[in-house]
């Protein structure tokens, strides 16, 4: 259920605490909402994740873009087409700032498909995902439970094009990635995605709560052509990075996934 009005604001930051980790304090809290000026429940278009015909790319808005690249990715059959669609692909407003289209790394056809947020500069710089800091963090953690992205795993973005200053992606840059992000799905068929870090596992579970209320839990994704799989959010590493405390809940988080796919088979 949507919090009153007047809490959202309260809401929006006792969340935000709770995903950099701070203990909400409830006194607080009240003198905070006794404290806020009554505001005006937003339109539903606005609080929901729709993506608004914000910005056209040439002579496409938003819209005609996110069809084009379903109409494109629907005809890839390998992920050697899928790679080479997206690559052309010309309809995200990021492809103009960076320098690589970075796609995807590992193997193809795994059991474990990991999901990130996109690529940051050392991704730009070597066309793969997750090879900077957080990538080798990354790559400790599966070989924790035993996965590797040269033996056993598949590692992607919903994201493909690194965004300025490492800014999180707008909901309309990821939405134009979406159908390749579906369609990689099915084509390699994963019996387990883990998303990594908030921004996927939002936009793929089309969440309205943070990473911290998602992780530690099972959900499903359903792709439009049908393919459903179990998916699963964990911290991203590059958090970890920032708070190497949370390590205990990284810990869980790679325990239930390795628990689901030795079930999984
Ligand atoms: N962080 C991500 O989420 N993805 C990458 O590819 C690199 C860093």
């Amino acid at each position: 259920m949507s919090p009153p009005a007047s809490r959202a604001p309260v809401s929006a930051l006792t969340d935000w605490w709770e995903t950099m980790g701070v203990a909400v304090d409830a006194p607080l809290v009240e003198a905070l909402l006794a404290a806020a000026p009554a505001v005006e429940a937003a339109p539903e278009a606005a609080r929901s994740q729709e993506v608004p015909a914000l910005r056209r790319r040439g002579a496409r808005s938003v819209s005609d873009w996110i069809r084009e690249a379903a109409r494109i990715a629907s005809g890839c059959a390998t992920m050697d087409d899928l790679a080479a669609a997206i690559c052309d692909f010309a309809g995200s407003p990021l492809k103009g700032s960076c320098e690589s289209t970075v796609v995807y790394d590992g193997i193809a056809g795994a059991g474990l498909m990991v999901i990130g947020e996109g690529p940051g500069a050392e991704e730009d710089r070597q066309g793969k995902p997750f090879v900077g800091k957080a990538g080798q963090l990354l790559d400790k953690m599966l070989s924790a439970i035993g996965r590797s992205r040269t033996g056993n795993a598949l590692i992607s973005n919903v994201n493909y094009w690194r965004p300025p200053g490492n800014r999180n992606p707008e909901l309309d840059e990821l939405a134009v990635c979406r159908p390749f992000v579906d369609r990689m799905i099915e084509i390699s068929r994963p019996k387990l995605i883990v998303a990594a870090g908030g921004v996927p596992a939002v936009s793929l579970l089309n969440s309205r709560d943070g990473i911290m209320k998602l992780r530690g839990n099972e959900y499903s994704y359903t792709t439009p052509g049908g393919y459903t799989v179990p998916l699963i959010p964990m911290l991203h590493p590059a958090y970890l990075l920032r708070r190497p405390q949370d390590k205990s809940r990284a810990w869980r988080d790679l325990l239930l996934i390795e628990k689901r796919l030795g079930e999984l088979g």
